[in-house]
C-alpha cells in the first residue's frame, strides 16, 4: 500500500539549492522506486524570502510548515544580508521555525565513514569508526533567553547582554530524549555543562541526576564544557551519546564535525513533541550557505542526502530506508569519489551534481 507523505523544502541562500536539487534526485528516485508516494513543495526562507517579501520567514510559510510532515532546509544567509538589522536577517527565519515548532531536541550525528579517516585533521587511530550522536537543547537558554539586548551607558561605553536560562521542564524533556537514545545505542550518556560556575547549568546536572533514575540501565557521567571539548579532540571514541545546552551542542557539535573531516558531510535533525500523531521536525546540513562556494557546483551535497536518511528514521520511522540511504553514501565513498572537501589523492573529483547522480547509481542496485 502506498505512503503518502508530505515534505516542505526550503533550499534557502548559497548553496543551499545546489545541494537540494542532488537530495531531491534521493526523493524522487525513492517515489518511483518504493510505496512512498512524497508530496515534495518548494518554499522560500532566509534570504531569498527577504528578497522577495521583504521576510526572512512568511507566516503563510510557517503555516504550511505546521501541518507538512518533515521539513527539509538547505541553509540560509549570505553577505548580501548581513547589514539588515537583527531582527530581519535570513537567520532569524530559522530561529522562528525553531521556536514556533518548539523544535527542542537536535540531533547531530558525527560518523567517520571508512573511507575518509583520511580527511580528518586527526589521525585516523584516533577517529577510526567514531559514531557520536550530540543531543543539543536547542529551543531554550542563552541564544532565546530575555533580557537581552545593547544598551547605552554613557558617551563611549555599550553594556551588551544576553541571559542564559533554563527551566526544570525544559531540561527535563531534552533528557528524556536523551536517555532514550542512549538507551536505543550503547547505553552511555555524558551530560555536558558549566555547573560550576553557572547556576542555571548547575540546575541543569541536577535535572538530569533526577531523570536518570528512570534509565537505571543507561551509564550517566558528566562534563563540564571546557574538559569536554578538549576531550572531544583528545578521545573522541570515550563518547557515545553526549546531551547539552544550546550554546554549548552548538560548538561542539561543530568542532565534532571536523573529526569527520568535512562540514559536507554532517547532517541534523531538529525534532519537536508529538501533536495528534505527528511530531514536528526538521531536517538539515549542519554547514551554512557556504558564499564562498556557491555557484561553483563544488559544494558536497553528502550532508543533505544524509539529512533524508535521518527524515526517514526520525520522521517516517522507517530504519531500513534511512540505512539504505547511508549503506549507497559510503559505497560512493569507498568507490573514491569525492567533492573538492573530501578530495585527496587518487579519488575521483565529482561536481556537486555529479555526486548526487553517483549516490543514484548506486541506489539502483537496491532492490526495496
Ligand atoms: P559555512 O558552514 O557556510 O561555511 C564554512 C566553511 O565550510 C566554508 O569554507 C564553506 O565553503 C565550507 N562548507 C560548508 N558547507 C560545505 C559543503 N556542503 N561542501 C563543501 N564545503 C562546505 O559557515 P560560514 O561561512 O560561517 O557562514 C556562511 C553563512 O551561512 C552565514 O551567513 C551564516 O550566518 C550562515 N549559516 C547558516 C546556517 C544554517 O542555515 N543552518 C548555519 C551556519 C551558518
Amino acid at each position: 500500500m502506498n505512503r503518502e507523505l508530505s515534505i516542505v523544502a526550503l533550499p534557502g541562500d548559497g548553496i543551499g539549492n545546489e545541494i537540494f536539487n542532488e537530495a531531491r534526485k534521493v526523493l524522487n528516485w525513492i517515489n518511483n522506486n518504493s510505496h512512498y508516494k512524497l508530496n515534495i513543495t518548494e518554499e522560500l526562507i532566509g534570504g531569498s524570502s527577504i528578497d522577495a517579501s521583504g521576510e526572512p520567514l512568511t507566516n503563510n510559510v510557517l503555516e504550511k510548515l505546521r501541518v507538512t510532515d518533515a521539513i527539509l532546509l538547505g541553509a540560509v544567509g549570505g553577505p548580501k544580508w548581513e547589514d539588515l538589522t537583527f531582527d530581519k536577517r535570513p537567520e532569524r527565519g530559522l530561529l522562528k521555525i525553531r521556536k514556533e515548532l518548539d523544535l527542542f531536541a537536535n540531533f547531530r550525528p558525527a560518523i567517520v565513514f571508512d573511507s575518509l579517516a583520511s580527511s580528518s585533521s586527526l589521525k585516523p587511530e584516533i577517529i577510526n569508526g567514531l559514531d557520536l550522536m550530540i543531543i543539543r537543547e536547542l529551543t531554550g537558554g542563552i541564544y532565546f533567553g530575555e533580557p537581552r539586548g545593547v544598551e547605552k551607558l554613557n558617551e563611549n561605553n555599550y553594556k551588551g547582554f544576553n541571559t542564559l536560562v533554563y527551566t526544570s521542564e525544559e531540561i527535563r524533556r531534552i533528557a528524556s530524549v536523551a536517555f532514550e537514545t542512549a538507551q536505543s545505542r550503547s547505553k552511555k550518556l555524558c551530560s555536558v555543562d558549566k555547573a560550576n560556575v553557572l547556576e542555571s547549568t548547575e540546575l541543569w546536572r541536577k535535572v538530569i541526576i533526577e531523570v536518570s533514575k528512570d534509565y537505571p540501565d543507561v551509564e550517566l557521567n558528566h562534563m563540564y564544557v571546557d574538559n569536554a571539548s578538549m576531550q572531544l579532540v583528545r578521545d573522541p571514541k570515550q563518547f557515545d551519546v553526549i546531551v547539552t545546552t544550546n550554546m554549548f551542542g552548538d560548538i561542539l557539535s561543530d568542532c565534532a564535525s571536523m573529526l569527520t573531516g568535512s562540514l559536507g558531510m554532517l547532517p541534523s535533525a531538529s525534532v519537536g513533541v508529538s501533536t495528534s500523531g505527528k511530531k514536528n521536525a526538521m531536517y538539515e546540513p549542519v554547514h551554512g550557505s557556504a558564499p564562498d562556494i556557491s555557484g561553483k557546483s563544488i559544494a558536497n551535497p553528502l550532508a543533505m542526502i544524509l539529512s533524508v536518511s535521518m527524515m526517514f528514521k526520525y520522521s517516517f520511522e522507517d530504519d531500513n530506508m534511512s540505512n539504505i540511504i547511508i549503506r549507497n553514501v559510503n559505497k560512493v565513498l569507498n568507490n573514491g569519489y569525492r567533492t573538492k572537501d573530501i578530495f585527496t589523492d587518487e579519488c575521483k573529483l565529482l561536481s556537486t551534481s555529479d555526486m548526487g547522480d553517483a549516490v543514484i547509481e548506486e541506489l539502483k542496485n537496491e532492490k526495496l
